[in-house]
């Protein structure tokens, strides 16, 4: 319960119609797809929430907090997970009034947006004057700016538009204490074009590998780099999710490569980066391709060991789209990828000759509006590893964690992928890749909840007997009291720079610094 002074405060912030106590609105905040790790479904309620349309507005609640002893929990879109409360007496800042494009800057190639923009959005903003910005793996209905200042970042187009937090240029950052801080060449006056200066640049701070998750601060407005375009302005489409068609698209092709072994395709992706060529370039593991565009189909298929070896027999391959501004470079590109794959004893798929799914494919991957189908096959997932190495990385993290999940599967808690479900698509020219599992499992069944918690850890266990990256499991609190001591202490540095920006202790820090008892 909020103490109606405290709730007065809030009303004084953000006028009385955008604060509510309500039980049903606090509950609505509490289901947040896939971070509990473990049969609990729901995140702490918060004791009120909150929707600011304005940088004062933000200032104004964090020092309301400050000020009545309670806690902040910012949330852009809310698609993350790590974006509920995570503590007692939270206030849920939801940002959704502040979706605005402040600017899109054509010629210097970046845009200045505010929390709820989504990357759809941005990305059919940017098309229409022949740019393009990156969308992470999450979809479309991600923020920009939550992932850029807050999260991680890795997308389906990282060959060509690379990471969220490679991305970043200048920041508007409400700190704990209710200050305004501008970082890069906004803190000089020079405006949004740059993220280290001239101007303070305090990106490491800011935001390290995976963010600070709502932990440090409000962000209410960054700018992004954005990229070359060579499509349609307005891509002419009809139809949903995996009914969509696409009116033919001259400049681009899209490909798969499948090779002999996972050496030959991990030397065919450095030589891709090698060659600079490629707009979208990813393993995706057809068995989870198929889980999320098939379900049913997936489950029935699997029933049969000759179906699961012939979809076992492509295992070591990529996707790949081209773009070009002309033919002649279009046809160029597509002739080195040509050779590269047959180099490695390889052979390219042209999807030329299947336009129906070219046209399903290229929104789902320029789009990134596959992504959300990945609950329907069980309803919630969960990753291991997520590594951030270079290729060779990508295939041992594929490789250790292949045997945990033959077990699971056959323990019957993770839904049935051959082993092979991997994501590991590759950033800027391949010089560095990803590489997660991601298992599907029914979160409504709690034991395989109870076991998707058991799996984390162990998945975890081994990648410290093995000395690989933790990945992106370093958010979550368990995680961190597993990693830190072995990487160095990072989360005692992290709580030093929260201690030394946050001296009122006004943030929620679950999924930043805490660490169970
Ligand atoms: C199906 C699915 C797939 C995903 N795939 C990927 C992927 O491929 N790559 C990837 O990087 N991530 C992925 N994620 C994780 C996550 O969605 C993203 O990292 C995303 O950036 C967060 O989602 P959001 O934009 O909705 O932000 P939110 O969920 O609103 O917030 C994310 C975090 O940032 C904090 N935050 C939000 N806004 C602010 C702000 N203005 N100031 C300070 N803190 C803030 C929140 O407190 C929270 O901790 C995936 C998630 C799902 C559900």
């Amino acid at each position: 319960m909020i103490a109606d002074e405290a709730y007065k405060a809030l009303e004084e912030a953000v006028g009385p119609e955008h604060v509510s106590r309500e039980p049903a609105v606090l509950d609505t905040y509490c289901w947040q797809t896939h971070i509990s790790q473990g049969p609990e479904i729901w995140t702490m309620r918060p004791v009120a929430v909150v929707l600011p349309a304005s940088t004062e507005e933000v200032q104004a609640v964090v020092r309301a907090c400050i000020e009545h002893g309670l806690k902040y929990k910012p949330f852009s879109v809310g698609w993350g997970g790590f974006a509920g409360a995570g503590k007692e007496d939270v206030v849920q800042v939801d940002l959704r009034r502040m979706d605005r494009i402040v600017e899109i800057d054509e010629k210097n190639m970046y845009a200045v947006v505010e929390p709820f923009v989504i990357a759809g959005v941005l990305q059919a903003e940017a098309m229409k004057v022949g740019l393009n910005t990156h969308i992470i793996g999450a979809g479309p209905g991600h923020s920009p700016l939550a992932s850029a200042t807050s999260m991680m970042g890795t997308g389906w187009d990282g060959i060509y538009m690379s990471t969220s937090f490679r991305n970043l240029l200048g920041v508007e950052w409400v700190l704990p204490s209710g200050e305004v801080l501008r970082l890069g060449s906004l803190g000089s006056g020079s405006g949004w074009f740059s993220g280290d200066g001239p101007g303070p640049s305090l990106r490491g701070i800011m935001r390290g590998f995976v963010g600070a998750s709502g932990g440090l601060g409000i962000f209410t407005k960054c700018a992004v780099k954005l990229f070359n375009y060579p499509g349609p302005p307005k891509p002419v489409t009809s139809g949903t999710v995996l009914d969509v068609k696409t009116e033919p698209l001259t400049n681009f092709g899209l490909y798969m490569c499948v090779f002999p072994d996972q050496e030959t395709y991990a030397d065919a992706t450095l030589k891709v980066g090698e060659a600079e060529i490629g707009y979208i370039h990813h393993k995706t593991s057809h068995p989870l391709l198929m889980a999320f565009l098939a379900p049913r189909f997936w489950r029935k298929l699997t029933g049969h060991s000759a179906l699961r070896d012939a979809v076992l027999a492509l295992r070591n391959q990529f996707t790949i789209i081209l773009a070009a501004d002309t033919q002649r470079e279009l046809e160029y590109q597509k002739k080195t990828l040509e050779a590269i794959v047959s180099d490695q004893g390889g052979f390219v798929l042209n999807f030329d000759a299947f336009p129906s799914l070219q046209q399903v494919l290229w929104m789902g991957m320029i789009r990134s509006s596959v992504t959300p189908l990945v609950f329907r096959a069980t309803g919630n997932y969960m990753v291991i590893y997520g590594a951030d190495e270079t290729v060779d990385s990508q295939v041992l993290h594929e490789n250790v964690g292949e045997p945990l999940v033959k077990r699971w599967t056959e323990e019957g808690t993770v839904l049935d992928e051959l082993a092979d479900d991997i994501w590991a698509p590759s950033y800027e020219n391949v010089n560095r890749a990803h590489c997660e599992h991601i298992l599907l499992f029914d979160h409504r069944d709690r034991e395989h909840g109870r076991a998707m918690a058991e799996q984390v850890a162990e998945a975890e266990t081994v990648a410290i007997e093995q000395y690989l990256d933790p990945g992106f499991g370093i958010i979550a609190p368990d995680a961190r009291k597993r990693f830190s001591p072995v990487a160095q202490n990072y989360n005692e540095y992290q709580k030093k720079i929260h201690a030394a920006l946050d001296e009122h202790d006004v943030s929620d820090t679950t999924f930043y610094t805490d660490i169970p008892d």
